[in-house]
């Protein structure tokens, strides 16, 4: 019997739960482009998104998605030809090298698999084998997507910095801004990109990047860049059209201007990361206590190294596919798809799946997912430890 009637709600890793005062926020009459409400706003949503990134830097928007940002950032640092050396923890870091080296960078990538970190010894150790300075910028992911490994930023600076290389600091922060702790002046990223529809809320359609001076400066000569993807008129126009490269995301803007303020004003930053790391540990819970009775498994072992905003797991023998589609068609919550963790056309894809706790989700949206999987794992027949449920409800009641 379906069960799915009523609010649905789609627990993938992006576009995430949309506040229903963003959208009301966005659902108006067309403004005027040049003059008034809109101008005004903009500068209150720029200002805001260096609040969110913990950065006094330069901030250009896109009407892109996020791999929108990624090829804004390629261009406005690179020549043709320049070296870039990505750290590759999953699909996402290896899009952002595709993307480089499609665009005409000579990438070099240091591969860390499917469930560690990158380490930063191996940053410093690539580095200091760089003895002409080739290297341009590293690129790495803060959380990559795809399989919830979480990097330690911190230490990528540090091992630049101990290497006493000079290249840039590059840094997806996709699926970590507004939900996992980033502080892009204190940790040393010279560049960092995001979009819209993650952490901060709002349907997909913005890209952003977050530039340091240094960054500015390197990247003056960079012959890459085009004109739509400039960040120098975006981040200082002279007219307000400039800042979008022509016609403004009107209604974009509306839809940021009432997230941000809920993030940085109302909840606070801090209080976001923490809900962010409360939720995830609920999650966490309950794939550890259904773990102890069947062939269910976090992807990444190591507690430090875990995204807060997306968990990323494994149900053999095809449990995950049909657990989604259980959940989907009977419960109304969409769960998300293993994304690289085999070779496409694999048929162990249906081993993988992935619950994104991103953006506007509380814990009653959380325990919910859980408890729709323990049913699920029950309909199915899918062997799994007992518990799982309650260990989330453990987690969650020490926090409050
Ligand atoms: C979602 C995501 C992207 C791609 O963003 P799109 O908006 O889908 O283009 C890139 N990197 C990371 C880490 C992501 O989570």
């Amino acid at each position: 019997m379906p069960l799915s009637h009523g609010r649905p709600y789609l627990a993938i890793p992006g576009p995430s739960v949309m506040p229903d005062r963003v959208l009301r926020a966005m659902h108006r009459a067309a403004p005027n482009i040049y003059a008034g409400e809109l101008v005004d706003l903009t500068a209150r949503v720029i200002a805001d998104l260096r609040r969110v990134a913990m950065s006094s830097s330069h901030v250009a928007i896109y009407m892109s998605n996020g791999h929108g940002a990624w090829e804004a950032a390629i261009s406005n640092v690179f020549s043709r030809g320049d070296k870039a050396l990505v750290l590759v923890t999953g699909r996402f870091g290896e899009g952002w090298a595709h993307h480089a080296r499609q665009m005409g960078v000579a990438v070099e990538t240091i591969d860390f698999g499917l469930a560690s970190p990158a380490d930063p010894a191996r940053l410093e150790a690539a580095l200091r084998a760089d003895t002409a300075h080739q290297i341009k910028a590293v690129l790495v992911s803060h959380v990559d997507t795809a399989t919830s490994v979480r990097n330690d930023i911190p230490a990528m600076r540090a091992a630049i910095d101990a290497a006493g290389h000079p290249a840039l600091l590059l840094v997806d922060c996709i699926a970590s801004l507004g939900c996992d702790e980033f502080r892009m002046d204190d940790w040393g990223v010279d560049v960092m990109v995001a979009a819209s529809q993650k952490g901060l809320m709002v349907p997909p359609g913005l890209g952003f990047v977050w530039f340091s001076d240094k960054a500015l400066e390197e990247g003056r000569a960079a012959d890459l860049r085009t004109p739509y993807w400039d960040w120098t008129a975006r981040a200082f126009p002279e007219f307000y059209y400039q800042h979008f490269g022509g016609t403004a995301p009107t209604h974009h803007l509306f839809g940021l201007a009432e997230a941000l303020p809920m993030i940085l004003d109302e909840e606070g930053l801090a209080q976001v990361w923490a809900r962010h790391g409360a939720l995830a540990r609920a999650v966490w819970a309950a794939f550890e206590a259904w773990g102890q009775g069947g062939d269910l498994a976090l992807n990444m072992p190591d507690q430090a190294c875990r995204a807060h905003s997306v968990t990323a797991a494994r149900i053999g023998s095809g449990g995950a596919g049909q657990l989604r589609k259980w959940a989907e068609e009977v419960a109304g919550v969409t769960l998300g798809i293993g994304l690289g963790m085999v070779p496409f056309g694999d048929p162990r894809e249906g081993d993988f799946l992935r619950v994104a706790h991103m953006g506007h989700v509380n814990a009653h949206m959380t325990l919910g997912v859980l408890g729709v999987m323990e049913a699920g794992l029950q309909a199915l027949n899918i062997p799994h430890g007992k518990g799982g449920l309650a260990a989330a409800a453990g987690v969650l009641a020490v926090q409050a």
